[in-house]
């Protein structure tokens, strides 16, 4: 029997989540009516936020999270290396520059150690940030705490992109209530922790960007009468009052996600599940295995494992072929941003961020999603476990 071929992501979609989606199709609205709020209150009220604004992806969340916090141009933004590059490319949307700080080997998210010591400097320079985006790299939050102090010290603001995050915990609290950041962005990509086809969400504490998000994702466009610059003309009145974009969310997304939010708790717990047991079943192996901070619930987006702690690119090829060969979609997350031919050109080299290089060059994601069967990660470990010995 030939083995199905298991990705290394994917979403899970029930009876009701597709009832949810007929539903819509056979409504009165297919964009623009109830469930796009609904769904931005179920994700708020979910998080502990206040706001929450839904827009067509993560990118475009970040996009007007940015600009909502009024970067522009001759500011600077600075993201993690180990990253999508969706957390850089909207600093240069906004005109801003953007820097990176590199990550810890623990946790592989941003460092704060690194951190301060690049706002030391930076401030001796007159180059500080303005905005500071931590990423919580494969669901586990960042060190939002000292990240926070530090923004205070400094005075640069924190969008937390938490694409992988959905469903995690910091201090016991859902990631996205903003506790400790301006504006927090989800991702609901098939391969995330719940998924809308695409689309994106940004929660916020703060009315004022709230609003501004909520303009910024519809053509700049307000029909409160208190943001219209011109007196209003009547109730069909609409102005616009600064240059934004359509980035909307679809009533047939927005009700897939609410319909998709009831399951997360549980989609979280199983891949917690699998996660242990990728632990136990690994334990013996000579594998750096995803270490677990006490401060944390993750939501398990990615199970990346270390090769070794030296450039292990040669195996990691062989390794990545070998279970590629085997019908087992593993992946490699991320190849640091700054290493991308866009950044090389914009001046960033090799070798400016060795923690993210070395990380990328001995890591490889295991399979992991809802769906995943206790049978398959068996066979996903047993295959790893030749491929490693064959490299041997
Ligand atoms: C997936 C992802 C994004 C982009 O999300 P989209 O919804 O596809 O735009 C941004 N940042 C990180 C860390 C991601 O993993």
């Amino acid at each position: 029997m030939t083995q199905n071929f298991i990705p290394y992501g994917k979403q899970d979609i029930s009876e009701e989540d597709i009832d949810s989606v007929l539903k819509v199709l056979k409504s009165d609205f297919l964009t623009q009516g109830p469930q796009v709020p609904l769904f931005e209150k179920t994700v708020a009220g979910y998080c502990g936020a206040e706001y929450g604004v839904a827009v067509n992806s993560a990118t475009s969340a970040l996009h007007v999270a940015c600009l909502a916090l009024g970067l522009g141009e001759g500011d600077w933004l600075w993201t993690t290396p180990n990253t999508f590059v969706a957390s850089a490319n909207c600093g240069l949307y906004c005109g801003a520059k953007v820097d990176f700080v590199d990550i810890d080997m623990q946790s592989y998210n941003l460092s704060v150690e690194k951190l301060e010591e690049k706002l030391i400097q930076a401030k001796k320079s007159d180059k500080l940030p303005k905005i500071v985006i931590p990423v919580h790299f494969a669901g586990q939050s960042c060190n939002m705490k000292r990240i926070h102090s530090l923004s205070l010290e400094y005075g640069f603001k924190v969008i937390e992109d938490a694409s992988h995050a959905i469903g995690g915990k910091y201090l016991d609290k859902p990631i996205g209530g903003c506790q400790y950041s301006d504006i927090t962005v989800f991702s609901f990509h098939p391969v995330k922790i719940i998924t809308t086809a695409e689309g994106g969400l940004a929660t916020t504490n703060c009315q004022k960007l709230y609003k501004k998000m909520q303009r910024l994702r519809s053509h700049g466009i307000t029909r409160d009468v208190e943001d219209m610059i011109l007196p209003s003309e009547g109730e069909w009145s609409y102005q616009q009052i600064e240059l934004g974009f359509n980035y909307r969310m679809t009533e047939i997304q927005a009700a897939l996600g609410v319909s998709q939010m009831k399951r997360l708790d549980e989609f979280v717990a199983r891949r917690q599940v699998l996660r242990k047991q990728y632990d136990q079943l690994l334990e013996q192996e000579n594998l750096i295995l995803p270490s677990q901070s006490d401060d944390c619930y993750s939501s398990m987006h990615l199970y990346p494992i270390l090769l070794g702690t030296q450039d292990s690119s040669l195996a990691r090829s062989r390794v990545f072929k070998c279970l590629r060969a085997s019908n087992i979609g593993v992946n490699v997350h991320y190849i640091p941003v700054h290493t991308q031919p866009y950044y090389l050109n914009l001046g960033f080299k090799n070798g400016d961020f060795p923690n993210s290089e070395l990380y990328y060059q001995n890591t490889v994601s295991l399979p992991l999603f809802y769906g995943l069967t206790d049978k398959d990660q068996v066979y996903v470990v047993s295959e790893l476990k030749k491929a490693l010995q064959a490299i041997e």
